[in-house]
């Protein structure tokens, strides 16, 4: 069947140590998009845009099975226009503009062809416009997967936790996880996430990997030591994609194999770090995903005999 997908669709200015680009096509929908078009298609995309956005992007989109039918193009207005500037380190940036144009008046429309989506992959939003998304869907997806920043916890904490109440998997940083639970320790935060609403969290550490809890199990994915990060935006995004692709792809839910999902969502985030936006995912084939995929298993791979 399909993967619904509701994100931002934007223009970003970035600035990492190792350059600079002032408009380049981004948006938290656009990466999860093309990382998740990789792995299965179609993917139903649920944004809005302003007449600024280029149609050649749409066209590769379409070409590669992202469905247009809910992205809602304003004629007379900007798209979203995110700037930011990453530290030294590359984990942390600074938010320097955030002019939401077109998505000031954003209200999501599930269009009829969208119905009966088995998957639901709610991008980085305000709370509210996620949770019109679920109430929109007649038939509850088999799995619902959020994602969300800090920046919702700050201003809409009291929205964010109506959503929670309704997702099963939960994506943040460990920075979020922290603020999200008062508790520095993860395993202490999990287990508070985990008491909000979603049945399984993932708490995504950068360059230190990711780990997956659901009840009293927990998961450790590693990061490909990459030589070179060139400019993390969008990798949440692409892990995201990559792990909402790899579920559509094998239908299957289960803890063993969200460990797998959350392998290829790492996978697809060390492409994305590799060039400015999301040029390397455009670039990227099926062949190179593999390759990946298997460096990842040999990175964590070790043999050991118990006496
Ligand atoms: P990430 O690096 O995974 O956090 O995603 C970065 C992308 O999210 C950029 O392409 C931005 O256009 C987009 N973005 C940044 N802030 C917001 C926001 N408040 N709402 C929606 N999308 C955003």
């Amino acid at each position: 069947m399909a993967i619904i997908s509701l994100g931002s669709m934007a223009f970003d200015a970035i600035e990492t140590p190792f350059g600079k680009v002032d408009k380049i096509v981004g948006g938290s929908g656009t990466y999860v998009a093309y990382a998740a078009s990789h792995l299965t298609q179609p993917i139903q995309q649920i944004s809005i845009v302003g007449n600024d956005f280029p149609h050649e992007e749409i066209d590769e989109l379409q070409k590669r099975g992202v469905q247009f039918d809910g992205v809602e193009i304003v004629p007379d207005q900007k798209s979203f226009f995110w700037s930011g500037k990453y530290h030294l380190d590359m984990n942390s940036r600074d938010t320097l503009v955030t002019d939401l144009n077109v998505l000031a008046n954003f209200n999501p429309q599930v269009p009829e062809t969208y119905q009966g989506a088995e998957y639901l992959m709610l991008g980085n939003l305000m709370p509210t416009l996620q949770l019109s998304v679920i109430e929109q869907l007649r038939k509850r997806p088999d799995l619902v997967v959020l994602d969300t920043m800090n920046y919702w916890m700050a201003t809409a904490m009291e929205d964010l936790k109506k959503v929670l109440l309704k997702i099963d998997v939960l994506l943040i940083n460990d920075s979020e996880a922290r603020e999200l639970s008062n508790e520095y320790s993860l395993v202490k935060a999990a287990k508070k996430i985990l008491q909000l609403g979603p049945k399984f969290l993932v708490i995504k550490k950068g360059e230190h990997g990711a780990l997956l809890f659901n009840e009293d199990r927990v998961f450790f994915a590693p990061a490909l030591p990459l030589e070179e990060v060139f400019d993390p935006t969008g990798a949440g995004d692409a892990f995201a994609g990559g792990f909402i692709g790899h579920i559509d792809h094998t239908k299957n839910i289960s803890f063993e194999n969200m460990k797998t999902a959350i392998i290829v969502g790492s996978a697809m985030a060390s492409f994305c770090v590799e060039k400015f936006g999301p040029q390397r995912l455009k670039e990227i084939s099926r062949q190179d995903i593999d390759k990946r995929l298997s460096e990842f298993v040999q990175l964590s791979n070790f043999n050991i005999s118990l006496v």
